[in-house]
């Protein structure tokens, strides 16, 4: 018994691995061929794996390969859809009407495919896993109905940019002095909440499409560089979920009065890429200012490593020496506040998924294996 509470304790972390297509944009600058500018990566067929192939020219002038192989939770080949991907996403996402905290994190440098992943492109069936998730919560919520389950959604969606906090559903123009927001976590309660934040209660799929559709609008309209903004900030939208059994009294049936709250935290990540990569020229001309917010990301992308890695192991410990309860693993959530905000999503009874998305270019070959590394920490 004691070794299947470890699974499913160290199963509450996953990692999915997905690589983005070459896409007409890619070529579209050099007269190569996809072949040419394509990465060697290779799917072996468990669909757990991935290999890439690099190939480096040593002091001596003579060329090495080296063959990097990674195994994760699922790996998703070019040709995935989104339907697929969200299949193996789907119940962990619903898991929030159980009252679990879920997270699911997009991981990898910009352009790819983090939003494509997390709110997709046009059309129906490209449909990212935001959209889906919000659908699927509100197909489980009315199912539950007929359980005697009612329940209550609110939306909060903010950014943080530069350690600091943007609320995306405020209405308040930028004429207006923005309101400073912070983290506070009451002990007594051991709940997490950002002051001044718009909260609204969501009330179907489409009113909830439409709100985001507008706060991504206005995203963009208060930063002037608008990608390399929205590249550079972490964007967490967090459904909140708490439920109640009423029963059903046309049924003549009484509610237990039990009660259930849970979240779900859907987060596009910024851009994993050291400040080098993102400007092709070598870091010249890069100014203060990019230097502080690269920092900042690094910082805080290291800070959710640490937070998750230190989840699984404590998961691991926690399990096998609770004999009395006592022990519990030290989780550095104060680091960033990322990992502070998260911080109730990211312990206990919560559940935890990181998409890694990498670019399938030769030129990235190196960001990929970093992205990689990275996810294997916390794997
Ligand atoms: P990121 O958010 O990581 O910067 P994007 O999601 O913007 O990256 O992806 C970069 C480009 O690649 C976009 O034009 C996007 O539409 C496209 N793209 C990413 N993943 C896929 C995919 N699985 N299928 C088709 N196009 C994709």
């Amino acid at each position: 018994k004691l070794h299947n509470m470890v699974l499913e304790l160290k199963g509450n972390i996953r990692v999915f691995c997905r690589v983005r297509p070459i896409l007409p944009s890619d070529t579209s600058s050099s007269s190569s061929s996809p072949e040419d500018i394509a990465a060697e990566i290779t799917y072996p067929e468990d669909s757990k794996s991935i290999q890439l192939r690099s190939s480096t020219t040593t002091a001596t002038g003579n060329i090495r390969h080296e063959t990097h192989s990674f195994t994760f939770d699922r790996v998703f080949n070019t040709t995935a859809s989104q339907r697929h991907v969200f299949e193996e996403i789907e119940l962990l996402a619903q898991s929030c009407l159980d009252g679990h905290n879920v997270c699911i994190f997009a991981y990898g440098q910009t352009g790819s495919g983090k939003s494509f992943t997390m709110e997709g492109g046009l059309g129906e069936e490209s449909k990212g896993m935001i959209p889906r998730a919000v659908e699927q919560v509100f197909r489980v919520k009315d199912a539950m109905k007929s359980r005697g389950w009612e329940y209550s959604v609110e939306g909060q969606f903010l950014e943080i940019y530069n350690e600091t906090i943007n609320d995306l559903l405020s209405s308040s123009t930028s004429a207006e002095p923005t309101k400073k927001h912070e983290i506070k976590h009451d002990l007594k309660t051991n709940t997490t909440r950002v002051t001044d934040l718009t909260i609204i209660p969501l009330t179907s799929p489409s009113q909830t499409k439409t709100l985001l559709t507008l706060a991504n609008k206005r995203r963009s309209v208060a930063s002037t560089l608008v990608n390399e903004h929205s590249s550079r900030s972490h964007s967490v939208f967090t459904l909140r979920i708490s439920g109640l059994n009423v029963g059903y009294p046309e049924g003549g049936v009484e509610g237990t009065g039990e009660r259930c709250e849970g979240c779900l935290n859907l987060v596009d990540l910024a851009g994993s890429e050291r400040l080098n990569v993102s400007f092709g020229n070598g870091g010249r001309g890069v100014g203060k200012e990019r230097v502080k917010e690269t920092q900042n990301i690094n910082k805080s992308l290291s800070a959710l490593g640490d937070v998750i890695a230190a989840m699984g192991s404590a998961a691991g410990t926690t399990a096998g020496n609770n004999t009395n309860g006592q022990q519990q693993q030290h989780v550095p959530y104060r680091n960033s506040k990322l990992t502070y905000l998260l911080q109730n999503s990211l312990s206990g009874n919560s559940k935890t998924l990181m998409v890694l998305n990498l670019s399938p270019l030769a030129v990235h070959l190196n960001e990929s294996l970093c992205s990689l590394r990275f996810a294997t920490k916390v794997n």
